[in-house]
């Protein structure tokens, strides 16, 4: 039985319910749910959408946002996080890349005082744990240290935490060992949460990526917890042309029964820093002050050139570091050492001298990304931090290029892999379909006209082609503007019956 009267009914779009295929027909809504999707309903509405011509989907999913400064904000505009919603994007996770807070109660229960635009889940972070019971200090942790740990993973998924998130590349994480992040893995697996990782290393830095993917496979098996390698990548001129081995990796894990997935944001260069992505971790210990004394002592200068210049070569040279911010905002490294007449080690070094600038470094290999990109494990994520056009563009532009330019993806592999797999996935209940009972989180887009124009020069550029967004059945995004509505909620995990007594 269709309920006689609907809020608003959203007609005649081509409707991709996520996970199946398209049909022409209407969604109609009532409160915060779908209550009807099919052909000519025979429902009336308060509201009528005319969607032909347009592409009706489940709102978009982020796994990786690094948006809860923005979820968090005291500015009401910026907590309706105008980048994803011109994107359709309608739910993020924050806390990755083991940055999650450790009291995640106090985070989703941000939105009672103040509204946000996106539903958000949140990771409790490896990171935050391990600063909190072993500070900076490079070791493994005594018995005593570790069931600390363990307790504290607790306490965040008793709160509500989707699961544990690393950044095992980022100090003090990279000075754990594999069993250390099992055992943590363990407690978050007992507690029906998911493992989530940025590698210990996407390059050839430490371990190397292949090693570092294998250690993410040993987490999922050892800690029989369900893997999800973030931003996927092969990043640097030693690993380019990696990527078959990589997904050979991953598929002979999922032979295995393990459960392992990923996420990509679809973009060429990485972001980061000068210092990060130059600098040798030797010379960043204690701190800036430390690492511009130790640019000065001539006793290290012979092995800090080389090392930089290594890590340059390991980039791909100097003109694939961009500086965005700063008195060398959109000027490439090798144009900076042109400028200051110094060879691009020497550049590099005065440059980091008069601050950190934020970077984008150009290091991935089409032919990887779009390797990656075909895998039906393969999420769209954004990693949208820094001044990076992937905050405003990410899910855009997948679209854009990689299924109407390039035709790597169909439309309905991209907006799966956007929406239903990852609220699938991640046991997001009633998100990521356009069904009956779902709650009613829905972009509606042109897709002659939706893209990213965010740049690498100029990032903070809002998409076009989205008209409509729902959050929650509320619109976010009407005629392609915001209505200034924050409907978005806080998505707690809900650990099994008994586990948090
Ligand atoms: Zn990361």
């Amino acid at each position: 039985m269709l309920p006689p009267q609907a809020d608003l009914l959203i007609k005649g779009g081509t409707i991709y319910p996520g996970g199946a295929e398209p049909i022409t027909g209407d969604v109609a809504i009532k409160d915060d749910r779908i209550v009807a999707v099919g052909p000519h309903l025979k429902v009336a509405a308060a509201r009528i959408l005319d969607a032909r011509g347009m592409i009706v989907a489940p709102g978009f999913i982020d796994p990786h946002s690094h948006m809860e400064d923005w979820l968090t904000d005291d500015d009401a505009q910026r907590r309706l996080v105008e980048p994803f919603l011109m994107q359709g994007v309608t739910t993020a996770f924050v806390g990755n890349d083991g940055g999650g807070r450790i009291k995640v109660g106090e985070l989703l229960a941000s939105p009672r005082t103040k509204p946000v635009g996106i539903n958000f889940a949140s990771y409790t972070g490896f990171g935050t744990i391990r600063s909190e019971v072993i500070g900076n200090a490079r070791r493994t942790p005594t018995a005593e240290e570790l069931a600390r740990e363990k307790a504290l993973v607790r306490q965040a998924m008793c709160e509500g935490a989707l699961g544990l998130s690393t950044g095992l590349f980022y100090a003090p994480q990279s000075f754990s060992q594999t069993d250390e992040v099992v055992a943590l893995a363990q407690v978050a697996s007992g507690m029906g949460g998911r493992y989530d990782t940025h590698l210990r290393d996407e390059a050839n830095y430490t371990v190397g990526l292949a090693a570092a993917v294998d250690e993410a496979i040993a987490i999922a098996r050892d800690g029989h917890i369900p893997a999800h390698i973030s931003h996927i990548k092969a990043l640097g001129v030693d690993v380019q042309g990696l990527a078959p081995a990589i997904i050979a990796k991953i598929e002979q894990a999922r032979r295995e029964g393990l459960d392992v997935t990923a996420s990509q944001y679809p973009w060429e260069a990485s972001g980061t820093s000068l210092v990060a992505s130059l600098i040798p971790l030797w010379a960043q210990d204690g701190g800036r002050a430390a690492m511009l004394r130790r640019f000065d002592d001539p006793a290290l200068a012979e092995s800090l050139r080389s090392e930089i210049g290594e890590n340059l070569r390991r980039r791909g040279g100097a003109g694939s570091l961009l500086i965005v911010e700063g008195r060398w905002k959109n000027q490439r490294l090798d144009a900076v050492a042109r400028g200051l007449g110094l060879d691009p080690v020497a550049a590099a070094i005065a440059a980091i001298r008069e601050g950190d600038a934020a970077t984008i470094s150009f290091n991935m290999a089409e032919s990887d990304i779009v390797a990656f990109m075909r895998q039906p494990w393969t999420m769209t994520d954004s990693d949208a931090s820094t001044a990076h056009p992937r905050v405003y563009g990410s899910f855009a532009r997948k679209y854009a290029v990689y299924v109407k330019e390039r035709k790597v993806l169909t439309l309905r592999e991209f907006i799966d892999r956007s929406s239903a797999l990852t609220a699938d996935w991640f046991g997001l209940t009633d998100r990521g379909h356009l069904r009956p009972g779902a709650f009613a989180d829905v972009v509606v887009f042109d897709p002659a006209t939706y893209a990213a124009r965010a740049t690498y020069e100029q990032p903070d550029l809002t998409a076009t082609g989205v008209r409509w967004v729902l959050v929650n059945g509320r619109l976010a995004v009407e005629d392609g503007r915001l209505t200034g509505t924050a409907n978005g909620r806080e998505l707690p995990h809900t650990p099994p019956a008994g586990s948090c007594q």
